[in-house]
């Protein structure tokens, strides 16, 4: 995985464990030689995750939209920030320039961007890695969700374990490395 994009607040929060995380994410990535796609803000989780990064002589590219540089404070030190007239171009931009994907806490936004690409791998239209980093247990109600969404049987199993979930880094990023994509789309089974 040459390039990972993070999906995460345009707010900071307010709990210090969770800033901790994308700080050593961005630490992280930089460290091994991974470029950071991202929303290409400058302030909030997504602003951590990208000073940290840059911090450690990390790459890393950003992706806004022009009516989003004010209002989300653009970062003006990137390696590269590319300019999109829409948030779908945002995303579909984010999307080709990455080789995996990694969730991290976050609002409306991150939501939105992570089943984008969730349902992209569940339908077999994308083949990277995609990961929730489950920082001090942000999202351990949206994975009871999808238990529930399971014990219903409107998500599958085999679906659900594509996702990878973690609270630890390393073994986040060693998981990643080591994803294989199933290759048959849904609609080919017969069960
Ligand atoms: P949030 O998690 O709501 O703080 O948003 C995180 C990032 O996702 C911000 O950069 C938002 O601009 C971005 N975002 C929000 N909605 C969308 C969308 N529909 N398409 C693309 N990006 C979005």
């Amino acid at each position: 995985m040459k390039s990972i994009a993070i999906y995460c607040g345009s707010s900071l929060g307010n709990d210090p464990k969770i800033v901790a995380d994308a700080a050593e994410l961005g630490k992280k990535l930089a460290e091994e030689n991974i470029t950071v796609i991202y929303g290409g803000a400058r302030i909030g989780i997504m602003g951590t995750v990208a000073n940290t990064a840059l911090k450690h002589e990390g790459k890393v590219i950003g992706v806004i939209p022009e009516f989003l540089k004010r209002k989300e404070v653009v970062h003006t030190e990137l390696t590269e920030l590319h300019t999109t007239e829409t948030m779908v171009e945002r995303k579909m931009k984010m999307i080709d320039m990455a080789e995996g994907f990694i969730a991290l806490p976050g609002g409306f936004g991150t939501l939105e961007e992570l089943f984008e690409v969730i349902t992209a791998l569940q339908l077999a239209q994308m083949e990277h890695p995609v990961a929730i980093l489950n920082s001090n247990g942000y999202y351990d109600q949206l994975i009871a969700m999808m238990q529930t969404m399971m014990q219903k049987e409107l998500l599958k199993p085999k679906n659900f374990d594509m996702l990878i979930i973690e609270t630890d880094i390393q073994i986040l990023l060693e998981r990643m490395r080591n994803f294989v994509p199933k290759t048959t789309p849904k609609w080919l089974k017969t069960n």
